[in-house]
Protein backbone atom coordinates (compact mmCIF):
# COMPACT_ATOMS: atom_id res chain seq x y z
CA UNK A 1 0.00 0.00 0.00
CA UNK A 2 2.94 2.31 1.13
CA UNK A 3 4.52 1.90 -2.51
CA UNK A 4 1.40 2.38 -4.29
CA UNK A 5 1.41 6.14 -4.15
CA UNK A 6 2.71 8.25 -7.73
CA UNK A 7 2.82 10.85 -5.88
CA UNK A 8 6.37 12.99 -6.47
CA UNK A 9 5.71 14.40 -3.08
CA UNK A 10 5.08 10.94 -0.78
CA UNK A 11 8.79 10.82 0.56
CA UNK A 12 9.86 7.38 2.03
CA UNK A 13 10.33 7.95 5.94
CA UNK A 14 13.86 6.48 6.25
CA UNK A 15 16.96 7.67 4.38
CA UNK A 16 18.02 6.64 1.44
CA UNK A 17 20.95 5.33 2.24
CA UNK A 18 18.99 2.58 4.76
CA UNK A 19 16.24 1.57 2.42
CA UNK A 20 17.87 -1.75 0.76
CA UNK A 21 16.21 -4.44 0.23
CA UNK A 22 18.82 -6.94 0.32
CA UNK A 23 20.31 -7.15 3.94
CA UNK A 24 23.96 -8.03 2.87
CA UNK A 25 23.72 -5.32 0.48
CA UNK A 26 22.91 -2.13 2.70
CA UNK A 27 23.84 -0.12 -0.06
CA UNK A 28 21.79 -1.68 -2.49
CA UNK A 29 19.07 1.06 -2.70
CA UNK A 30 21.46 3.62 -2.65
CA UNK A 31 23.20 2.40 -5.35
CA UNK A 32 20.22 1.84 -7.61
CA UNK A 33 18.94 5.40 -7.29
CA UNK A 34 22.22 6.99 -8.03
CA UNK A 35 21.81 5.30 -12.00
CA UNK A 36 18.10 6.32 -12.54
CA UNK A 37 17.62 9.67 -13.68
CA UNK A 38 17.49 12.79 -12.15
CA UNK A 39 19.26 11.42 -9.62
CA UNK A 40 22.97 10.88 -11.23
CA UNK A 41 24.64 13.85 -10.39
CA UNK A 42 24.13 14.16 -6.91
CA UNK A 43 26.80 13.22 -4.26
CA UNK A 44 26.50 9.59 -3.12
CA UNK A 45 26.59 11.12 0.77
CA UNK A 46 23.97 13.59 -0.16
CA UNK A 47 22.09 11.10 -1.90
CA UNK A 48 22.27 8.38 0.62
CA UNK A 49 20.59 11.23 3.54
CA UNK A 50 18.34 12.25 1.16
CA UNK A 51 14.34 11.03 1.80
CA UNK A 52 13.55 9.36 -2.02
CA UNK A 53 9.45 9.30 -3.67
CA UNK A 54 8.06 6.17 -2.34
CA UNK A 55 7.27 5.74 -6.27
CA UNK A 56 10.78 5.41 -6.81
CA UNK A 57 11.30 2.46 -4.10
CA UNK A 58 8.39 1.17 -6.05
CA UNK A 59 10.06 0.94 -9.19
CA UNK A 60 13.11 -0.54 -7.44
CA UNK A 61 11.34 -3.49 -5.38
CA UNK A 62 9.73 -4.06 -8.73
CA UNK A 63 13.23 -4.39 -10.21
CA UNK A 64 15.19 -6.51 -7.84
CA UNK A 65 12.08 -8.81 -8.17
CA UNK A 66 12.26 -9.28 -11.68
CA UNK A 67 15.76 -10.16 -11.14
CA UNK A 68 15.28 -12.48 -8.92
CA UNK A 69 12.70 -14.10 -10.70
CA UNK A 70 14.93 -14.56 -14.09
CA UNK A 71 17.63 -15.93 -11.51
CA UNK A 72 16.03 -18.65 -9.84
CA UNK A 73 14.94 -22.45 -11.11
CA UNK A 74 11.74 -21.96 -9.28
CA UNK A 75 8.36 -20.21 -10.83
CA UNK A 76 6.90 -17.21 -9.26
CA UNK A 77 3.25 -16.55 -10.99
CA UNK A 78 1.45 -13.56 -9.99
CA UNK A 79 -2.32 -13.42 -10.34
CA UNK A 80 -3.50 -9.80 -10.11
CA UNK A 81 -6.68 -10.41 -8.07
CA UNK A 82 -8.60 -10.06 -5.20
CA UNK A 83 -8.89 -12.96 -3.04
CA UNK A 84 -11.84 -13.31 -0.85
CA UNK A 85 -12.31 -16.93 0.37
CA UNK A 86 -9.85 -19.40 1.58
CA UNK A 87 -10.91 -22.50 1.68
CA UNK A 88 -9.60 -25.58 3.65
CA UNK A 89 -9.79 -29.23 1.38
CA UNK A 90 -9.56 -31.57 4.13
CA UNK A 91 -6.38 -32.42 6.50
CA UNK A 92 -3.74 -32.67 3.50
CA UNK A 93 -5.58 -31.91 0.36
CA UNK A 94 -4.45 -27.94 0.60
CA UNK A 95 -6.38 -25.06 0.01
CA UNK A 96 -8.59 -23.35 -2.72
CA UNK A 97 -8.60 -19.84 -2.79
CA UNK A 98 -11.85 -18.26 -4.36
CA UNK A 99 -11.98 -14.57 -5.85
CA UNK A 100 -14.06 -12.60 -8.40
CA UNK A 101 -11.79 -13.91 -11.37
CA UNK A 102 -11.90 -16.94 -10.22
CA UNK A 103 -10.09 -19.61 -8.42
CA UNK A 104 -6.75 -21.42 -7.59
CA UNK A 105 -5.49 -23.79 -5.40
CA UNK A 106 -2.21 -23.94 -3.18
CA UNK A 107 -0.76 -27.15 -0.88
CA UNK A 108 0.26 -24.49 1.15
CA UNK A 109 -0.91 -20.34 1.99
CA UNK A 110 0.77 -17.48 3.33
CA UNK A 111 -1.19 -14.23 4.27
CA UNK A 112 0.78 -11.43 3.84
CA UNK A 113 -2.18 -8.85 3.02
CA UNK A 114 -0.32 -6.00 5.22
CA UNK A 115 -2.54 -3.87 7.13
CA UNK A 116 -6.29 -3.38 6.78
CA UNK A 117 -7.10 0.97 6.59
CA UNK A 118 -9.19 1.46 9.81
CA UNK A 119 -12.62 2.48 9.11
CA UNK A 120 -13.30 6.21 10.39
CA UNK A 121 -14.39 6.35 13.56
CA UNK A 122 -17.72 8.15 13.78
CA UNK A 123 -21.50 7.57 14.02
CA UNK A 124 -23.07 7.96 10.17
CA UNK A 125 -19.50 7.59 8.94
CA UNK A 126 -21.30 4.75 7.16
CA UNK A 127 -23.70 7.02 5.35
CA UNK A 128 -20.46 8.91 3.65
CA UNK A 129 -19.24 7.98 0.16
CA UNK A 130 -16.34 9.06 -1.69
CA UNK A 131 -15.16 11.73 -2.69
CA UNK A 132 -16.85 13.06 0.58
CA UNK A 133 -15.23 10.85 2.78
CA UNK A 134 -11.61 9.41 1.49
CA UNK A 135 -8.83 7.36 2.92
CA UNK A 136 -5.63 9.02 3.13
CA UNK A 137 -4.14 6.05 2.38
CA UNK A 138 -4.39 4.43 -0.23
CA UNK A 139 -7.12 6.39 -2.04
CA UNK A 140 -3.98 9.07 -3.10
CA UNK A 141 -5.56 9.86 -6.49
CA UNK A 142 -8.85 10.56 -4.23
CA UNK A 143 -6.47 13.37 -2.39
CA UNK A 144 -5.17 14.47 -4.93
CA UNK A 145 -8.23 15.21 -7.16
CA UNK A 146 -9.70 17.72 -4.02
CA UNK A 147 -10.56 21.17 -5.61
CA UNK A 148 -8.27 23.44 -3.81
CA UNK A 149 -10.29 25.72 -2.90
CA UNK A 150 -12.37 22.88 -0.91
CA UNK A 151 -12.31 22.98 3.30
CA UNK A 152 -10.84 19.79 4.45
CA UNK A 153 -10.88 17.79 7.30
CA UNK A 154 -8.24 15.32 8.28
CA UNK A 155 -8.64 13.19 10.61
CA UNK A 156 -5.65 11.42 12.37
CA UNK A 157 -2.46 13.39 13.11
CA UNK A 158 0.31 10.59 12.06
CA UNK A 159 1.97 9.58 8.51
CA UNK A 160 -1.13 8.91 6.68
CA UNK A 161 -1.92 12.77 7.66
CA UNK A 162 1.34 13.88 6.44
CA UNK A 163 1.00 12.42 3.40
CA UNK A 164 -3.06 13.90 2.46
CA UNK A 165 -1.70 17.49 3.68
CA UNK A 166 1.82 16.94 1.06
CA UNK A 167 -0.20 16.42 -1.33
CA UNK A 168 -2.60 19.43 -0.56
CA UNK A 169 0.23 21.39 -0.60
CA UNK A 170 1.52 20.06 -3.73
CA UNK A 171 -1.72 21.16 -5.59
CA UNK A 172 -1.94 24.61 -4.06
CA UNK A 173 -4.30 24.27 -1.79
CA UNK A 174 -5.71 27.42 -0.43
CA UNK A 175 -8.57 26.83 1.56
CA UNK A 176 -8.22 25.52 5.29
CA UNK A 177 -7.36 22.60 6.49
CA UNK A 178 -8.58 20.99 9.92
CA UNK A 179 -6.59 18.29 11.55
CA UNK A 180 -8.69 16.25 14.15
CA UNK A 181 -6.89 13.84 16.93
CA UNK A 182 -7.09 12.89 20.45
CA UNK A 183 -3.83 13.99 21.00
CA UNK A 184 -2.94 16.73 18.59
CA UNK A 185 0.82 15.25 18.49
CA UNK A 186 2.66 15.45 15.22
CA UNK A 187 4.99 13.23 13.89
CA UNK A 188 8.63 14.76 14.91
CA UNK A 189 11.80 15.17 12.23
CA UNK A 190 14.69 12.87 11.66
CA UNK A 191 17.96 14.62 12.30
CA UNK A 192 19.88 15.81 9.53
CA UNK A 193 22.96 13.76 10.73
CA UNK A 194 22.05 10.11 11.18
CA UNK A 195 23.65 9.23 14.73
CA UNK A 196 23.49 6.11 16.78
CA UNK A 197 23.90 6.71 20.60
CA UNK A 198 26.50 4.40 21.19
CA UNK A 199 26.30 4.93 25.09
CA UNK A 200 22.86 3.46 25.55
CA UNK A 201 22.30 -0.10 27.13
CA UNK A 202 19.62 -1.72 25.66
CA UNK A 203 19.85 -4.71 27.58
CA UNK A 204 19.58 -2.67 30.68
CA UNK A 205 15.88 -2.13 29.62
CA UNK A 206 14.59 -5.86 29.72
CA UNK A 207 13.93 -6.11 33.24
CA UNK A 208 12.31 -2.58 33.61
CA UNK A 209 8.25 -1.75 33.36
CA UNK A 210 7.26 0.18 30.87
CA UNK A 211 7.39 3.62 33.04
CA UNK A 212 10.78 2.68 34.30
CA UNK A 213 12.09 2.16 30.57
CA UNK A 214 10.84 5.86 29.72
CA UNK A 215 12.85 7.45 32.55
CA UNK A 216 15.89 5.36 31.37
CA UNK A 217 15.48 6.68 27.78
CA UNK A 218 14.38 10.40 28.71
CA UNK A 219 17.35 10.89 31.07
CA UNK A 220 19.85 8.70 28.21
CA UNK A 221 18.43 11.63 25.79
CA UNK A 222 19.32 14.36 27.96
CA UNK A 223 22.64 12.55 28.66
CA UNK A 224 23.05 12.34 24.80
CA UNK A 225 22.10 16.24 24.31
CA UNK A 226 25.20 17.12 26.48
CA UNK A 227 27.48 14.96 24.69
CA UNK A 228 26.41 16.99 21.16
CA UNK A 229 23.89 14.05 20.48
CA UNK A 230 20.36 14.83 19.12
CA UNK A 231 17.86 12.54 21.31
CA UNK A 232 17.19 10.53 17.54
CA UNK A 233 19.82 8.95 18.17
CA UNK A 234 18.84 7.23 21.15
CA UNK A 235 16.06 5.83 19.53
CA UNK A 236 18.50 4.46 16.30
CA UNK A 237 19.85 2.87 19.14
CA UNK A 238 17.18 0.76 20.42
CA UNK A 239 15.88 0.11 16.81
CA UNK A 240 17.52 -3.22 16.48
CA UNK A 241 16.34 -4.06 19.35
CA UNK A 242 12.45 -3.43 19.53
CA UNK A 243 11.33 -6.67 18.69
CA UNK A 244 13.28 -8.25 21.70
CA UNK A 245 11.98 -4.81 24.03
CA UNK A 246 8.04 -5.68 23.11
CA UNK A 247 8.58 -9.54 23.97
CA UNK A 248 10.14 -8.97 27.15
CA UNK A 249 7.21 -6.51 28.36
CA UNK A 250 4.75 -8.94 30.29
CA UNK A 251 1.03 -9.00 28.32
CA UNK A 252 -0.02 -6.25 31.62
CA UNK A 253 3.00 -3.63 30.33
CA UNK A 254 2.21 -3.90 26.52
CA UNK A 255 -1.21 -3.30 27.26
CA UNK A 256 -0.42 -0.02 29.67
CA UNK A 257 2.57 0.98 26.55
CA UNK A 258 -0.52 0.51 24.46
CA UNK A 259 -2.79 2.85 26.39
CA UNK A 260 -0.67 5.48 27.57
CA UNK A 261 2.66 5.32 25.82
CA UNK A 262 2.46 4.56 21.94
CA UNK A 263 1.02 7.71 20.32
CA UNK A 264 4.38 9.43 22.25
CA UNK A 265 6.62 6.57 20.81
CA UNK A 266 5.05 6.59 17.11
CA UNK A 267 5.62 10.46 16.53
CA UNK A 268 9.52 9.81 18.06
CA UNK A 269 9.83 6.24 16.25
CA UNK A 270 8.21 7.12 12.59
CA UNK A 271 9.81 10.64 11.76
CA UNK A 272 9.83 12.44 9.00
CA UNK A 273 12.16 13.93 6.52
CA UNK A 274 13.24 17.26 7.48
CA UNK A 275 11.74 19.01 4.58
CA UNK A 276 8.47 17.26 5.19
CA UNK A 277 8.65 19.08 8.53
CA UNK A 278 9.04 22.51 6.94
CA UNK A 279 6.15 22.00 4.64
CA UNK A 280 3.83 21.25 7.70
CA UNK A 281 5.21 24.18 10.11
CA UNK A 282 4.68 26.63 7.40
CA UNK A 283 1.22 25.75 6.98
CA UNK A 284 0.79 25.69 10.46
CA UNK A 285 2.85 29.46 11.28
CA UNK A 286 0.20 30.45 8.65
CA UNK A 287 -3.15 29.32 10.31
CA UNK A 288 -4.01 27.17 7.06
CA UNK A 289 -3.52 24.06 8.87
CA UNK A 290 -5.43 24.59 12.13
CA UNK A 291 -4.76 21.74 14.86
CA UNK A 292 -8.01 20.52 16.92
CA UNK A 293 -7.28 18.35 20.22
CA UNK A 294 -10.79 16.90 20.22
CA UNK A 295 -12.26 12.62 19.41
CA UNK A 296 -14.28 12.31 16.22
CA UNK A 297 -17.90 10.90 17.60
CA UNK A 298 -20.54 11.88 14.67
CA UNK A 299 -20.50 12.45 10.52
CA UNK A 300 -23.66 13.51 8.89
CA UNK A 301 -23.36 13.95 5.55
CA UNK A 302 -24.94 17.23 3.84
CA UNK A 303 -25.51 17.83 0.01
CA UNK A 304 -22.30 19.66 -0.27
CA UNK A 305 -20.63 19.07 2.93
CA UNK A 306 -20.07 16.91 5.71
CA UNK A 307 -20.94 17.85 9.27
CA UNK A 308 -18.47 16.37 12.04
CA UNK A 309 -18.98 16.65 15.80
CA UNK A 310 -15.87 16.40 18.25
CA UNK A 311 -15.78 16.12 21.96
CA UNK A 312 -12.45 18.08 22.97
CA UNK A 313 -10.92 16.77 26.77
CA UNK A 314 -13.01 19.74 28.42
CA UNK A 315 -16.11 17.86 27.42
CA UNK A 316 -16.70 20.85 24.81
CA UNK A 317 -18.25 20.18 21.30
CA UNK A 318 -16.38 21.26 18.42
CA UNK A 319 -18.63 21.40 15.27
CA UNK A 320 -16.97 21.78 11.28
CA UNK A 321 -18.68 22.18 8.10
CA UNK A 322 -16.06 20.86 5.42
CA UNK A 323 -16.41 19.82 1.89
CA UNK A 324 -14.26 16.87 2.11
CA UNK A 325 -12.91 14.41 5.37
CA UNK A 326 -9.52 12.67 5.03
CA UNK A 327 -9.84 9.52 7.31
CA UNK A 328 -6.15 9.48 8.40
CA UNK A 329 -6.61 6.99 11.28
CA UNK A 330 -4.41 4.09 10.35
CA UNK A 331 -4.46 0.99 10.18
CA UNK A 332 -6.73 -1.12 12.17
CA UNK A 333 -4.75 -2.77 14.80
CA UNK A 334 -7.56 -5.19 15.95
CA UNK A 335 -7.39 -8.35 14.85
CA UNK A 336 -10.58 -9.51 14.04
CA UNK A 337 -11.54 -6.83 11.85
CA UNK A 338 -8.61 -6.48 10.14
CA UNK A 339 -9.18 -10.19 8.84
CA UNK A 340 -9.74 -10.36 5.34
CA UNK A 341 -13.16 -12.50 4.41
CA UNK A 342 -10.91 -15.61 3.76
CA UNK A 343 -9.43 -15.18 6.91
CA UNK A 344 -13.33 -15.13 8.02
CA UNK A 345 -14.37 -18.03 6.15
CA UNK A 346 -12.11 -21.01 7.66
CA UNK A 347 -12.53 -19.74 11.31
CA UNK A 348 -14.32 -22.61 12.10
CA UNK A 349 -10.77 -24.36 11.40
CA UNK A 350 -8.36 -21.62 12.69
CA UNK A 351 -6.54 -21.32 15.54
CA UNK A 352 -6.43 -17.96 16.92
CA UNK A 353 -4.33 -16.99 19.02
CA UNK A 354 -5.03 -13.87 20.83
CA UNK A 355 -2.10 -11.71 20.78
CA UNK A 356 -1.82 -7.62 22.47
CA UNK A 357 -1.42 -6.31 19.10
CA UNK A 358 1.90 -5.02 18.73
CA UNK A 359 0.73 -2.69 15.64
CA UNK A 360 1.93 0.18 17.21
CA UNK A 361 5.75 -1.17 17.28
CA UNK A 362 7.53 -0.37 14.35
CA UNK A 363 9.03 -2.99 11.80
CA UNK A 364 8.43 -6.04 14.10
CA UNK A 365 6.29 -8.82 12.76
CA UNK A 366 4.39 -10.73 15.02
CA UNK A 367 3.22 -14.38 14.01
CA UNK A 368 -0.32 -13.70 15.03
CA UNK A 369 -1.82 -16.98 13.87
CA UNK A 370 -1.56 -19.96 12.46
CA UNK A 371 -4.06 -22.31 10.71
CA UNK A 372 -3.15 -25.75 9.86
CA UNK A 373 -1.30 -24.62 7.29
CA UNK A 374 -2.03 -21.30 6.54
CA UNK A 375 -0.18 -18.61 8.22
CA UNK A 376 -1.34 -15.01 8.53
CA UNK A 377 1.96 -12.54 9.68
CA UNK A 378 0.66 -9.04 11.14
CA UNK A 379 3.24 -6.37 10.05
CA UNK A 380 3.19 -3.72 12.40
CA UNK A 381 3.16 -0.17 11.45
C1 LIG B 1 2.15 5.78 4.39
C2 LIG B 1 3.24 4.75 4.71
C3 LIG B 1 4.58 5.08 4.58
C4 LIG B 1 5.58 4.15 4.86
N1 LIG B 1 6.88 4.50 4.70
C5 LIG B 1 7.86 3.60 4.94
C6 LIG B 1 9.24 3.93 4.74
O1 LIG B 1 9.57 5.04 4.37
N2 LIG B 1 10.18 2.98 4.99
C7 LIG B 1 9.82 1.72 5.43
O2 LIG B 1 10.70 0.90 5.64
N3 LIG B 1 8.54 1.39 5.62
C8 LIG B 1 7.55 2.29 5.39
N4 LIG B 1 6.24 1.95 5.59
C9 LIG B 1 5.94 0.61 6.07
C10 LIG B 1 5.98 -0.39 4.90
O3 LIG B 1 5.25 0.09 3.82
C11 LIG B 1 5.35 -1.69 5.35
O4 LIG B 1 6.07 -2.17 6.45
C12 LIG B 1 5.42 -2.74 4.24
O5 LIG B 1 4.89 -2.24 3.05
C13 LIG B 1 4.60 -3.94 4.68
O6 LIG B 1 4.66 -4.87 3.66
P1 LIG B 1 3.59 -6.02 3.55
O7 LIG B 1 3.97 -6.84 2.38
O8 LIG B 1 3.45 -6.72 4.85
O9 LIG B 1 2.18 -5.30 3.33
P2 LIG B 1 1.69 -4.39 2.12
O10 LIG B 1 2.80 -3.61 1.53
O11 LIG B 1 0.51 -3.63 2.65
O12 LIG B 1 1.22 -5.45 1.03
C14 LIG B 1 0.03 -6.24 1.20
C15 LIG B 1 -0.31 -6.83 -0.14
O13 LIG B 1 -1.41 -7.75 0.03
C16 LIG B 1 -2.36 -7.53 -1.00
N5 LIG B 1 -3.68 -7.98 -0.51
C17 LIG B 1 -4.34 -7.60 0.61
N6 LIG B 1 -5.53 -8.23 0.69
C18 LIG B 1 -5.63 -9.04 -0.39
C19 LIG B 1 -6.61 -9.95 -0.87
N7 LIG B 1 -7.76 -10.18 -0.22
N8 LIG B 1 -6.39 -10.62 -2.03
C20 LIG B 1 -5.23 -10.43 -2.70
N9 LIG B 1 -4.25 -9.59 -2.30
C21 LIG B 1 -4.46 -8.89 -1.16
C22 LIG B 1 -2.31 -6.02 -1.25
O14 LIG B 1 -2.85 -5.70 -2.51
C23 LIG B 1 -0.80 -5.79 -1.17
O15 LIG B 1 -0.19 -6.06 -2.40
C24 LIG B 1 5.23 2.85 5.31
C25 LIG B 1 3.87 2.52 5.44
C26 LIG B 1 2.88 3.43 5.15
C27 LIG B 1 1.41 3.03 5.27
Amino acid sequence: MAYATTQPEHLLNVPTGRMSALPDRPGDFLDWLATRPGYRDGAPEALARSYAPRREYAHYLRRRLQQAREASPARLVIFPARIDTLQREGEDEGWTLHGAQGRAAARRVLLAVGNAPRPLPARGARGLGRPRLLDACPDYAGVAAIDPGAEVCIVGTGLSMVDAVMTLAANGHRARIHLLSRHALLPLAHSPEHRVDGALQVEALHPLGIRARLRRLRRQARDAARGGLPWQAVMEALRPQVQALWRSLGAVEQRRFLRHAVRYWDIHRHRIAPSVQAVLGNLLDSGQLHMHRARLDMAVAGQRCVQLIARTRECRTLALDVEHVINATGVELRVQPCAIRCWNSCSATATRAPVPTASALPAMRTDACSMHGATRRTTCA
